[in-house]
């Protein structure tokens, strides 16, 4: 009698693994960029990308950027490792894993001002996420996991030299005398173009915290967090109630300050976040999280919703 045992028929070489891991990968692209990328996100890249001697000389400024604060950071924050705060650790892992990129490294920073995290990343350099102290203490961890999430979506949708881009722009060229005077020479409107695109970015990023997400409405409670700093000992806020501040801010002029902001307004992220909760492409990702009864919005109508919420000059409502 020969011995036969079923789990030889198992090709367990390194090489088809990787082979499946990139099928999975490749399933969630299109035309070379995350099936989930809010439109605008690249459509205004490829614009600011056409733009003669832009990209190269934020390329170039990134290179020498990148390497000194990576080293800056490690003199003045915690590295986040298997054994130093493990629970960000394997969720950070977890998201990369999501979505299929390396792990990126991790610090927190002493900061219990404001709510924050930011993605550094460049071709060149592996990437850094840095989460502020105040997210780490009043986030819950289903919370943090969607900012890590969607910070993870700023390296899976190839960000960084355009962030730095716009942070470079905010610091008038970091005190650098020639770097000040190049940035000077750049008009409002691509100044306006860079804005909008960093905050066309920040709808992806939220796709990607959602996909990475322990449960699909963490984002909101995440946002709404971010509304009101996320006061300890509170009671939770009212998503429902903070939807309805739209309605306020759409009617006032007052709302063309945000032009100049590197975020959207956090009442628009949430209605953006609501049409993705109901789009094909998260459950492309999710599929665990569908039931029969979804009536469910394709990319473009997805996209076209999310337009009218996150457009400073419309403010318009997803279905008007
Ligand atoms: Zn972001």
């Amino acid at each position: 009698m020969i011995n036969y045992n079923p789990t030889d028929d198992i090709d367990i070489s390194f090489n088809s693994y990787v082979m499946e891991r990139e099928k999975t990968y490749n399933k969630h692209l299109e035309g070379g960029i995350p099936d989930y990328a809010f439109a605008s996100d690249f459509a205004i890249r490829q614009k600011i990308r056409a733009l003669p001697g832009v990209y190269p000389f934020f390329k170039a400024l990134t290179s020498t950027y990148v390497p000194r604060h990576k080293q800056l950071l490690n003199q003045s924050a915690l590295k986040v490792g298997a054994g130093q705060y493990p629970e960000i650790y394997n969720m950070t892992a977890e998201c990369a894993n999501i979505l299929g990129i390396g792990m990126p490294t991790i610090y927190i920073i002493p900061e219990m001002a404001v709510l924050n995290a930011y993605t550094i990343a460049t071709d060149d350099e592996s990437p850094i996420i840095v989460l502020h102290s105040s997210l780490v203490e009043r986030f819950s961890l289903d919370e943090l996991k969607t900012v890590i999430g969607h910070e993870c979506g700023h390296i899976h949708n190839n960000h960084g030299i355009y962030s730095i881009a716009v942070q470079t722009m905010l610091e008038q060229g970091m005190n650098i005398p020639i770097v000040s005077q190049i940035l000077s020479a750049l008009t409002i409107p691509v100044r306006l173009m860079f804005m909008a695109w960093i905050r066309a970015a920040e709808v992806t990023c939220d796709r990607a915290g959602i996909i990475c997400a322990n449960d699909p409405m963490d984002i909101m409670k995440a946002d709404v967090k971010l509304m009101h700093g996320g006061m300890i000992n509170s009671s939770e806020a009212n998503i429902e109630a903070a939807l309805k501040q739209y309605d306020i801010l759409r009617k006032t002029p007052v709302r063309l300050l945000e032009l100049n902001s590197t975020h959207p307004n956090t009442v628009r992220r949430l209605y953006a976040n609501l049409e993705f909760l109901n789009s094909e492409i998260l459950y492309k990702w999710r599929p665990e999280w569908k039931s029969p009864d979804m009536k469910l919005i394709d990319k473009q109508e997805l996209d076209t919703r999310c337009e009218k919420y996150i457009s400073v000059l419309r403010s318009e409502k997803g279905n008007e």
